[in-house]
């Protein structure tokens, strides 16, 4: 029988993930563990960052932890950052909000403003969202954070899995980020990348904790109500519990010209 040793590798050992693709990972995150990393827990509210602090917590010292949500304001899911927020207290973590200078109908508005030739929305291949109003941000603070708790070597985790898109998939679990300079050495890594949807939802059940209530409306997926790359069902719900800011939305899309969705579809006519 294999003797596990690092426990990186007994946590990814529970999904029956052959050894020899994570040794090398595992023994790199067990070094960063020694070495007194900070790891950053980015937490969205959604089942995956859920799912993945579970495991997280089973692996590193709570001293070497914090959360960070950004927070998307009025676009989110409400509850969302209030989820991520009892989580890390109920582990005695420390919770930090990432807030973006506007909001994404203000970045859309202005972008319009100053280039009306161009699509003023988001696009999957360009997201300015998730740049502008999540990585930045939470950037930002987490190097706040690091500096203000002496720091040097940061590992920015993401709750990411293979199962949810070809682009994902193909993401490297672990690596060394360009954004490290003489200050501090930031690593990704993605430790719930080979969970399916189903292992997600029973980490999280069988740690006494129960997803955020979108799911239970049908949601596949959590963030923005209404996400460029939302799928239909997302859209609807969305829509069904939210009209005001979908009618906010159905505005700056008639106002700029340009719609939303990476479909090119009108969020009025998707969401109905
Ligand atoms: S949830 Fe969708 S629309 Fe919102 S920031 Fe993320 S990618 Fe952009």
């Amino acid at each position: 029988m294999t003797s596990i040793k690092c426990p990186a590798l007994a946590f990814q050992g529970q999904y029956g993930l052959p050894l020899s693709e994570i040794d090398e990972e595992g023994n790199a995150i067990r070094d960063l563990i020694e070495q007194g990393a900070l790891f950053v827990s980015n937490h969205s509210g959604g089942k995956d960052s859920q799912a993945m602090l579970i495991r997280l917590l089973e692996i590193v010292p709570a001293g070497q932890m914090v959360v960070v949500h950004a927070s998307l304001g009025d676009m989110e899911w409400p509850g969302a950052m209030e989820l991520a927020q009892e989580q890390a207290d109920a582990a005695g973590l420390p919770f930090i909000v990432a807030r973006a200078s506007k909001t994404l109908l203000e970045m859309v508005a202005r972008r319009f403003e100053n280039r009306p030739e161009v699509p003023s929305w988001p696009s999957a291949s360009t997201r300015q969202c998730t740049s502008d109003l999540k990585r930045g941000p939470i950037q930002r603070e987490v190097r706040r954070y690091a500096k203000a708790n002496g720091f040097k070597v940061i590992v920015n985790c993401l709750g990411l899995r293979a199962a949810e898109s070809p682009g994902r998939a193909k993401r490297r679990t672990f690596s060394k980020m360009g954004i490290s300079n003489s200050v501090s050495t930031w690593y990704e890594w993605l430790p719930i990348h080979k969970l399916l949807t189903p292992d997600v939802f029973r980490a999280i059940d069988a740690d006494g904790q129960m997803p955020h209530y979108a799911y239970s409306l049908g949601n596949d997926r959590l963030s923005c109500v209404f996400c460029i790359m939302g799928s239909r069902g997302d859209l609807r719900n969305g829509a069904a519990r939210h009209p005001e800011l979908l009618a906010e939305y159905d505005a700056l899309e008639r106002h700029t010209g340009y719609t939303m969705h990476m479909s090119r579809i009108p969020l009025m006519e998707l969401s109905s």
